[in-house]
């Protein structure tokens, strides 16, 4: 019986692993120039903060979570629960009062898998904490933004507004008696739905309740001074830092500690999974989650499966990492050798390879081809004898083959 991967579950395999590199290089280097420091966080966590940050009425904690029931502990589906509460444990708000923080990571949702969607993905996940400033949700969303445009990934930007607990409850109301007219038509899903959390019927993807919705009052039309002021200040952001948007009436988003901005990149490459990244701004969360009052937040996760997806799409070209030299050792005694100049050479910090069975020299020339190592050194009997391997430039096929002296120094100066 042969043991394989779970369903839903992904190797990333070398030859894939590149993309994954790149993406997670470029991220970095635009999260460090916004001032982001990184954190690293635990991927199993008490289900209590899970119920209780992302909601008892989500789509997560009511069926996606896998939860190892006799521990009460959770393997992590989304990263704010756990960067929040690990925010709050370590006092993070004394040493600063705005913290800027990035993760990459692993998360866990039992859902159906397809392309774009596993039970084992990972997010690129960016939270700040501490601030209000609607200066804040636009520098954010612009960050995005701008690392899709190095990526080289075409997105478009969709933002609402989800309001907050003073104005909120009155959309809902509304918005409830506007559903409650349409109920017998809605989906089962969406009539469950209309009870434990209204708004998410405003995003159903069944045809036949975006028919009944598509002329649903807006939230944007109910917003109180403070949420409307606010997010006018956002909008007058991403004007400035010259970011594209649309206005999307119906984005509500699946957590239900949103409140305020709340936006999405979506690409149109992936079909259904159309989300690359999603988030929003969640002020009452740190409070109760038991950290300080009044602390603000707002962040937002990447999918990187999705992103990697879309790198595919473009052909992208990997940089598979460089092999300096190969080593062709030629019976046993020139793969001894070759295995003392390999290890002399990797200290001197080059990337060596060899194969230490003992192959024919058709083989090996093989393997050193495959490598794409820049020089081969060859190490037969008559190497040996005459304490000289020979060295080849594979990229170079005009250039002389060289005799070496068989010392990592030899071969290193001999190298340039
Ligand atoms: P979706 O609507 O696609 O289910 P979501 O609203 O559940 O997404 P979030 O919880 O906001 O997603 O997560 C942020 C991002 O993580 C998504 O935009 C998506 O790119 C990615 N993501 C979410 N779930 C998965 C999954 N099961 N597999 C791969 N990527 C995922
Ligand atoms: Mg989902």
């Amino acid at each position: 019986m042969k043991i394989k991967a779970l369903k839903g579950f992904k190797d990333i395999i070398p030859g894939e692993v590149e993309l994954w590199q790149y993406l997670e290089s470029t991220a970095r280097g635009v999260f460090e120039r916004f001032d982001f420091n990184e954190i690293r966080l635990p991927i199993l966590e008490e289900t209590q903060l899970f119920a209780r940050s992302i909601g008892e009425a989500t789509d997560i904690v009511e069926k996606e979570m896998y939860t190892f029931v006799d521990k009460q502990v959770t393997m992590r589906p989304e990263a704010t629960a756990s960067l929040l509460r690990a925010y709050i444990e370590h006092g993070l708000y004394v040493q600063k009062p705005v913290q800027r923080l990035f993760t990459i990571g692993p998360m866990f949702r039992h859902e159906r898998p397809q392309k774009g969607r596993l039970r084992q993905f990972h997010q690129l996940d960016v939270e700040v904490l501490g601030s209000e400033s609607p200066r804040v949700d636009s520098e954010l969303i612009s960050m995005g933004a701008m690392l899709f445009d190095e990526l080289g990934i075409k997105v478009s930007l969709e933002i609402n507004s989800l309001g907050c607990p003073a104005c909120r409850p009155g959309y809902r109301e509304i918005l409830v008696a506007y559903i409650a007219e349409r109920f017998d038509a809605l989906c089962s899903d969406c009539k469950r739905r209309s009870k434990t959390n209204p708004l998410r019927v405003l995003d159903c993807k069944v045809p036949t309740c975006r028919e009944q919705i598509k002329d649903a009052p807006s939230i944007l039309e109910h917003l109180c001074g403070d949420c409307s002021d606010h997010f006018g200040k956002v909008q007058d952001g991403l004007i400035q830092l010259g970011v594209d948007y649309k206005l999307n009436k119906f984005m509500v988003r699946g957590l239900d500690y949103y409140c305020k901005t709340t936006f999405e990149f979506i690409t149109a490459d992936l079909g259904s999974q159309a989300a690359v990244a999603a988030g929003g701004r969640y002020d009452g969360l740190i409070e109760t989650l038991g950290g300080p009052k009044d602390s603000p937040g707002i962040g937002f996760a990447m999918g990187m499966e999705r992103l990697v997806l879309l790198l595919q799409l473009q052909n992208r070209e990997v940089t598979i990492a460089q092999t300096d030299l190969f080593i062709a050792g030629l019976g046993d005694e020139g793969v001894r050798v070759g295995y003392g100049l390999a290890h002399g050479l990797r200290k001197k910090g080059l990337s060596v390879a060899m194969d230490h069975e003992g192959r024919s020299l058709k083989a090996l020339m093989k393997q050193a081809n495959k490598a794409a190592a820049r020089y081969t050194l060859i190490i037969g009997d008559s190497e040996i004898a005459s304490g000289k391997g020979v060295l080849r430039d594979m990229h170079d096929r005009e250039a002389e083959q060289q005799d070496v002296d068989l010392s990592a120094e030899a071969i290193l100066s001999a190298m340039g």
